[in-house]
């Protein structure tokens, strides 16, 4: 089921023993002027690639790259695409693309445990995920891309650049791993992750009327009842002082 909606297609994540981020193509196919949201883990470029032809779309109609956030899982095949697309820009939260300009990659990999694990798993070397970032992002910003025009939601407390882009004509939310289907959330013990951002965060996204829910991992949502968020919110509250 790789098409969502009109100017929404879905690439759902391969999880190996690391999981590996759901991708998102947004924009109308006919604009030749695509967005990939979240390329994913290390290793899976060309299963993704396959997948976006597959759906018919051609892959030199992406013309930019938007991450949600920085994680390994999201961003680890960053660089196979780079080397099939090369004209890509990338655009994130300018909270996260100044560290990651300066090879600082803390957020990438998030606690040095995990690290040292990649490292080993997947011979990556230092530096392997410093990248030129064309854009940095800010919250409010509408992105006018692919004829549809995409708000930035700044909403740290995953990661603290974290960013969500909602389409308010279909209250369509791409939230990363801010929250995800059936009442979760993302994790808040990584660096520069906060609890009590991510309680801000949640509450700001159940000011939103979203009717479908596109996360980073595990099921999307095209039937959002009513008042999901905000449940979200209330349930974690205790957990997010
Ligand atoms: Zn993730
Ligand atoms: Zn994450």
């Amino acid at each position: 089921m790789p098409k969502v909606t009109d100017g929404v297609y879905f690439i759902p994540g391969q999880d190996e023993f690391i999981p590996d981020s759901h991708a998102y193509v947004i924009g109308d196919l006919s604009s030749r002027d695509l967005t990939l949201i979240d390329p994913g883990l290390m290793g899976k470029g060309d299963y993704k690639i396959d997948a976006i032809q597959e759906m018919g779309i051609e892959p030199e109609a992406i013309k930019r790259v938007i991450m949600t956030h920085t994680h390994l899982d999201h961003i680890g095949c960053l660089p196979e695409f780079l080397q099939r697309l090369s004209w890509a820009e990338i655009w994130m939260h300018r909270l996260e693309a100044e560290p990651l300009q300066k090879g600082d990659e803390k957020t990438v990999y998030g606690m040095e445990m995990f690290r040292e694990m990649c490292n080993t798993q997947y011979a990556l070397k230092p530096g392997a995920f410093t990248f030129r970032v064309n854009r940095k992002l800010e919250d409010g910003e509408r992105l006018d891309i692919g004829g549809m025009v995409w708000e930035v939601l700044h909403i740290p407390g995953h990661s603290m650049g974290s960013i969500g882009l909602y389409y308010d004509p279909e209250g369509i939310l791409i939230p990363g791993d801010v929250i995800y289907a059936d009442y979760a959330i993302g994790r808040f013990d990584l660096h520069g992750a906060r609890a009590s951002d991510l309680m801000k965060s949640l509450i700001r996204l159940g000011e939103l009327e979203v009717h479908m829910l596109l996360p980073g991992h595990n099921r999307i949502v095209e039937n959002l009842p009513p008042g999901y968020v905000q449940e979200t919110a209330r349930q974690w509250e205790p957990y997010l002082v």
